[in-house]
Formats: C-alpha cells, structure tokens, sequence
C-alpha cells in the first residue's frame, strides 16, 4: 500500500522553470496547487547520487527538512544506447557553463560524440523520470517513468524545455519540441511516472 498525499497543494523541489510548469499543467486536473522551491527560498542540494532515484531522494528530503511540508521531487534525464547510456544522470552536467546552461551545446556533444563513435542509426535513447514524495516523517514514495525515441539531427522546434529538440518519440514524426504542451505532456517520461504517482498517492 501506498501512502496518500492529504492536501490541496504540494511543494515541488525543483528550480527548473520549465518542469515547473510541466507539473502545474500536470496536477491542474486533480486540484492541487504547485509551490515552487524558488517562491519557499530553498537552496538546491548537491546531486551526489549516481541514479535518479538516489539524487530525487536527496533534493525530497532536503525540501521536506527545510519546510517542514511533504515534497515531490523529480529527477530525469536522457539515456542514450549508442553512448552506453550517457548522459542519464549527467543530463543536466553536459549543459553546464559559467553563465548558466546552454542545451544546445549539450544537444550538439551528444550529436558529436554519437558520430564518433560511429554509433548505428536509429539513434535510439529515452527519457527518464523518477519521482519521490517525501514525508517529514522520512516516508517516501517512489515511482518511475519513460518514454522511448530516438534522436534527430539536425535539431527541430522551439517548444518545450532541455533536450526536445533532439527527441523524437517512438511512433510519432514530431520532436517534443515540436509538439504543442499539452500533446507532450500526454506522453512523456514525466506523464509515465506522473500517473504512477496519482494512482498511488492521489487517487
Ligand atoms: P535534473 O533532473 O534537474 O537533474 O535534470 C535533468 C535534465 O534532463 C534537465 O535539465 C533536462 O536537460 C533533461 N530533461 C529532463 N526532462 C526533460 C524533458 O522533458 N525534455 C527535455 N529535457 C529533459
């Protein structure tokens, strides 16, 4: 059995604007409001983990400590096959510059490092999502989500967030970053794991 989530709104660890608002329009149908780490001052901990789940716990339980309030947090990324699976929890580290991230020089190292190593096309990848909601009781739940595609080049769309415009999901012609909001957010890593968390937690 599942603990479930009492309570209309819910504080959402992250600083990342764009999955901000991917779980705004997420919970929208059930409700429930989202509070942002940035609007309750929360410092971002260091990711130390070397997977999803582990780094998803440790930005969970620093909210929760720091507030006192249960806590979702959310951990995700891009596998890629032909690259033995990076970036995968290093998503975010291969945008990282001096003056912020910039995805399209992540985007182009994947691309670059694919063609080096001659990896095979389809260039077939996933997005993952692993969610943990904490409780400051230590409690936590945890639930997982992906979606499987492959990876386009040169890149396409201007929508969405990270590394959409290089993705493209299985059985579909579009790039995330092509589709309207609403139409990734139907089928993306986070909706997998989302739904799991409803059903588990909200339901
Ligand atoms: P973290 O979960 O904040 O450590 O970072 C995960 C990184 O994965 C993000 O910064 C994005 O680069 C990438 N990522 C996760 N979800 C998505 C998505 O839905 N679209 C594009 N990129 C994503």
């Amino acid at each position: 059995m599942t603990r479930r989530f009492e309570g209309d709104q819910v504080l959402v660890a992250t600083h990342n604007a764009g999955k901000l608002e991917e779980m705004e329009q997420l919970f929208a149908p059930f409700g429930v409001k989202v509070i942002g780490a940035a609007a309750m001052n929360l410092e971002e901990p260091e990711e130390t983990e070397d997977t999803f789940v582990g780094n998803a716990r440790i930005k969970a339980h620093a909210a929760v400590k720091a507030t006192g309030l249960p806590a979702l947090a959310d951990d995700s990324g891009i596998q890629v096959d032909g690259l033995d699976g990076a970036p995968g929890v290093y998503t975010a580290d291969w945008a990282e510059t001096p003056n912020g991230r910039d995805f399209e020089m992540a985007m182009t190292r994947t691309h670059t490092e694919l063609q080096e190593r001659n990896a095979p096309q389809p260039w077939t990848a996933r997005f993952c999502s692993t969610l943990v909601l904490a409780w400051p009781d230590g409690h936590d739940e945890v639930f997982e989500g992906t979606v499987e595609g492959t990876l386009v080049w040169p890149m396409r769309g201007a929508q969405g967030h990270g590394y959409d415009p290089m993705f493209q999901p299985l059985g579909h012609d579009r790039t995330f970053a092509e589709m309207p909001a609403g139409e990734k957010n139907a089928i993306s890593h986070r909706a997998d794991s989302f739904a799991k968390l409803i059903a588990g937690c909200f339901g």
